[in-house]
């Protein structure tokens, strides 16, 4: 049965070297609901997710007083629509969807989903309109099937297997020695890098949250699962409000609106076309010059290996 065994005691165990690892337990952690909340306003009540239009107005946010990440940071991502924030490593992308997320208080501003303030709300109500792919995806010690069912908790075993199926996971999955119930080790350790990718995918696909978080989901990924996920993540963003931070130019061409980041502020904003029809724009000065790999972005059609 799912939580059968004691999650808490089993992340306890968990030894991770990186304090970015024990971050990212922490982060998933919360969101499966296995700690108290806290930190909600007295009072505060669910989150209503209508259209599911995200406001970053004016935000601040250090993560300790000398390292300030973000500075006065504010775009929209508009109801329904695939916003992509690119921008060098280190300029604040993570720490973005970090935030939306409330893993972090931030220091100055406001975010806000359908003109509801973040903060005012329950964290639970607020994560339950959230699926979220990670860049360091997180599995628990337990099976396969549990570990993507953590995404909805009441999701059958048929749609547990359709969202593995999407997510180009289903194949690596049934040959397992256990298919669906072969325990995955301590965070996953029996999976590659890419498999645990998809698992987290899979995971998400299966959350059908009104809201979606892609942190470089598919960068582990080798090009022919990458082509088949891809596609199934297109179909997700399907009436969803969907950030994408985005590591493939392709993913980022296509994106109703593109957000450059620049050491934590909004450089620019606009479409492929608009931006690059601007010569002097940040996105066109890093793609005329150093091509996608000066947005942070790798060569569309540069090989990747499954890690
Ligand atoms: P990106 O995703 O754009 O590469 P991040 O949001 O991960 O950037 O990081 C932005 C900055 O914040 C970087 O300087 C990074 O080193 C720092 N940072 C990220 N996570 C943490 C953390 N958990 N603790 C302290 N500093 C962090
Ligand atoms: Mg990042």
């Amino acid at each position: 049965l799912l939580l059968a065994y004691d999650p808490a005691r089993r992340l306890a165990r968990v030894q991770v070297g990186m304090e970015r690892s024990l971050v990212n337990a922490r982060m998933i952690y919360e969101l499966l609901d296995l700690t108290p909340q806290q930190g909600d306003a007295p009072g505060a009540s669910a989150i209503k997710v209508g259209k599911g239009e995200v406001r970053f107005d004016n935000v601040s946010f250090a993560y300790s007083p000398d390292i300030p990440v973000l500075h006065g940071l504010s775009f929209t991502a508009e109801a329904g629509k695939t916003t992509a924030i690119v921008g060098a490593s280190g300029a604040g992308k993570s720490t973005l969807v970090a935030l939306l997320q409330r893993f972090y208080d931030i220091g100055g501003g406001a975010i806000e989903i359908d003109g509801q303030d973040i903060s005012k709300v329950t964290k639970r109500s607020l994560r339950q309109s959230i699926a979220y792919v990670s860049q360091q995806p997180y599995l628990f010690e337990g099976s396969i099937r549990d570990n993507i069912r953590y995404g909805r908790l009441d999701a059958t075993d048929a749609e547990i297997e359709e969202a593995a199926r999407l997510a180009a996971a289903d194949d690596f999955i049934r040959q397992q020695p256990l298919g669906y119930d072969t325990p995955v080790g301590e965070n996953g350790a029996t999976l590659s890098g890419g498999q645990r990718q998809r698992v987290s995918i899979a995971r998400a696909i299966v959350r059908q949250a009104p809201i979606l978080l892609l942190d470089e989901a598919t960068s582990s990924l080798d090009n022919e699962s990458e082509a088949r996920v891809q596609q199934a993540l297109t179909d997700a963003t399907v009436g969803r409000t969907t950030i994408v931070i985005a590591h493939r130019l392709s993913t980022v061409i296509n994106a109703d609106r593109i957000v450059v980041l620049e050491n934590g502020r909004v450089a620019e904003m606009g479409t492929h076309a608009s931006l690059l029809a601007d010569p002097h724009s940040v996105y066109a000065r890093f793609y005329r010059l150093q091509g996608a790999d000066g947005l942070g972005l790798v060569d569309a059609a540069g090989p990747a290996t499954e890690a």
